[in-house]
């Protein structure tokens, strides 16, 4: 059964689209999407060798050799251009996934929608996605295991519309839409990274100074301000 959290992801891929999933490992989710009728196509890219033994397998298991080509390459080197019309990567951390289609560029141009599920540092995509004209489009949070999810659908379009309502600092570091529904689990992901930043901050105070560490500070400082007038507004 496929975690909530990929289900999630692949609730995003348009019917029928011909997907690319970067850094599919077991190739889980573009097998479920093949599975249920969803993709008329799908590539499932590797650029390690035992994830695409792995996703090589998964695939010639469930009968999926027509649908699915299990690729081995780093990031959108894999696709052909023009093979793909969305691309779906999750389960990394937001620098590496804002690298890789930083890296693959060139293969965007026939890709419509992107759907991204950062482990963390997701505003490090938000802020990739407003400097190349994509727009965000939907945000979802959500908690299964302990952990904390986010999950960023984007499509060519306005970069900056998402932001018109929102101070545009806080709408790339918490998200412009989870920062308006402010859910249960939006609230509980910043009390505790803002716990998480308290610590470093009084780390640092214990540090011997120095102009990095008073950097530092005053970065936490202004990311624990952020969030707090966020958490605050709430009442
Ligand atoms: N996408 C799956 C998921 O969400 O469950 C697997 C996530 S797994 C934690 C991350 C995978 O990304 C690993 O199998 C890793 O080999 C792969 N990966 C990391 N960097 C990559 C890159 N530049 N290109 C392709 N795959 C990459």
């Amino acid at each position: 059964k496929l975690s909530v959290r990929l289900e999630t992801v692949a609730k995003y891929v348009p019917l029928d689209s011909r997907i690319a999933d970067i850094g599919s490992d077991h190739a889980y989710l573009p097998s479920y999407l093949a599975k249920n009728g969803r993709i008329s196509y799908g590539i499932a890219g590797e650029v390690a060798k035992g994830p695409y033994q792995s996703a090589e397998k998964n695939v010639m298991a469930e009968g999926l050799t027509e649908v699915i080509s299990v690729r081995m390459g780093d990031g959108l080197e894999v696709i052909q251009p023009g093979e793909a019309d969305c691309i779906t990567i999750a389960g990394m951390g937001g620098s590496l996934i804002a690298s890789i289609l930083e890296n693959g560029k060139e293969k965007l141009a026939s890709v419509r929608r992107l759907v991204l599920q950062p482990n963390i540092n997701a505003i490090a995509i938000r802020q990739w996605l407003v400097d190349h004209d994509w727009e965000l489009i939907g945000e979802e949070i959500l908690e299964e295991d302990n952990k904390i999810y986010e999950i960023l659908v984007a499509e060519k379009g306005d970069p900056l519309k998402p932001y018109r309502d929102v101070p545009i600092e806080t709408g790339l570091l918490v998200g412009p839409f989870l920062l308006q529904g402010k859910e249960q689990t939006f609230k509980k992901k910043w009390f505790l990274e803002m716990k998480n930043w308290k610590r470093i901050y009084e780390q640092l105070e214990s540090a011997a100074p120095s102009v990095e560490t008073e950097q530092k500070k005053q970065e936490v400082v202004k990311k624990i301000s952020l969030v707090e007038e966020v958490l605050d507004n709430e009442e």
